[in-house]
């Protein structure tokens, strides 16, 4: 067999499973997507715009109103550490240190960068990092690439097995870090961030690592996320979230101390080596961050579209793990949820299945990920 066979059998393998993936076509029309090749109008209930910005046009043209020529900047030209370090990236982190009340903040391209970047900057060979087991592949990858560390991962959410794996090694290993996520991206259900910070500050050795993705403009009372709503956003080291989600933007960010981030801008690879994002990217980001204060509005909605989701699905019997804006179905096998997914479809509602390797097998599930813009009527109107 040559190179082609070699991959179409393994496309052949995984479309006989139910989880050949394929890139949708798709148009977007604010809160509806369009499929142009059968011409169906779907809501989106697959969208990661929590807090409905991204199908705001009154937003976009209040920002759009703060440019000229001369201020849309399209493009950097370069890494931060050359020419691309404009200003409006110290605005932004210094917005975000300020709003976080940390020492300092830094802006990546993107979580994916700041997962796969941290990680390794700052783990050595006597580093042992523990990592819940659904942790995003992002933080996977960063966990591969911070080799020599070692990694265990501990079951979900299970902070008792955590607990007893920082007794046994934080004596025999240099460093140990506590790697998280705050609202899982799958189950929608949250962690124990102050039991994380109370079982860290039992030991000098120990740091924590929390990915706030999906709680980033969601949670917390001006929207900073759930490390704000437990009051402990200066004990988290490593304080991750994303603007591409909530925030209707691109781009990521770390709130840690200054040494910390003086030790990245040296050292961490994804931050170094790559164009930084396009300053009027930025400027959108700092637009909306200044915004989020004034939203919980936003956020009590669907928050409580989430609520009304799980009433209904646990009519149905389905028991769902979810606290917070994403509601998993969890079917099972993939063919079935991929069938439910089209059903709904069908039915004028965009969500799709998640399959293995994404969720673990027999998991698989069709993911519900509601924003603001929707109502309480059209969570109702789901056929579930
Ligand atoms: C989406 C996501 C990321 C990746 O962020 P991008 O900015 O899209 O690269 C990282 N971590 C989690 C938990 C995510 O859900």
């Amino acid at each position: 067999m040559n190179f082609t066979q070699e991959l179409q059998q393994a496309l052949d393998a995984l479309r006989a499973q139910g989880n050949l993936r394929r890139l949708p076509r798709l148009e977007h029309d604010g809160r509806y997507v369009t499929t142009p090749d059968d011409g169906r109008r779907m809501l989106n209930l697959s969208s990661n715009d929590y807090l409905g910005l991204a199908a705001d046009t009154d937003l976009r043209r209040e920002f759009l109103e703060t440019l000229t020529p001369e201020t849309f900047l399209p493009t950097s030209s370069s890494s931060r550490l050359l020419t691309g370090n404009f200003r409006v990236y110290d605005e932004l982190e210094d917005e975000l240190a300020r709003r976080f009340d940390t020492e300092a903040a830094l802006v990546f391209n993107c979580g994916y960068h700041a997962n796969t970047g941290i990680l390794p900057a700052v783990a050595d060979a006597q580093t042992l990092i523990l990592a819940d087991k659904l942790v995003h592949a992002s933080l996977i990858d960063g966990i591969r690439l911070a080799a020599p560390a070692r990694c265990i991962r501990y079951r979900h959410n299970d902070l008792a097995q955590l607990e007893r794996l920082v007794g046994e090694h934080s004596g025999h290993c240099h460093r140990l870090i506590i790697v998280t996520e705050s609202v899982f991206s799958m189950d929608g259900d949250r962690t124990d961030l102050r039991r994380l910070v109370a079982l860290k500050r039992r030991y000098d050795n120990v740091l924590l690592y929390v990915d706030e993705a999906h709680a980033f403009g969601v949670f917390g009372p001006t929207g900073l996320g759930c490390a704000e709503e437990e009051g402990c956003t200066r004990d988290i080291d490593f304080l991750v979230g994303t603007f591409g989600k909530a925030c209707a933007s691109a781009g990521a960010y770390v709130a840690c101390s200054r040494t910390v981030r003086d030790y990245l801008v040296n050292r961490m690879r994804p931050f170094i080596f790559t164009t930084a994002l396009p300053p009027v990217s930025v400027a959108w980001t700092l637009f909306v961050v200044r915004r989020l204060v004034a939203m919980d509005d936003r956020r009590r909605h669907v928050l409580r579209l989430g609520e009304r989701l799980r009433a209904r699905l646990a009519q149905r019997g389905y028991a769902s793990p979810s606290v917070s804006q994403i509601v998993p179905m969890i079917v099972g096998p993939s063919a079935d949820t991929v069938l439910r997914t089209e059903a709904l479809q069908r039915h004028g509602f965009y969500a799709l299945p998640v399959r293995p390797p994404t969720v673990p097998e027999g998991t698989s599930r069709i993911r519900f990920s509601l924003t603001a813009a929707l109502t309480e009527d059209e969570v109702d109107a789901i056929p579930l």
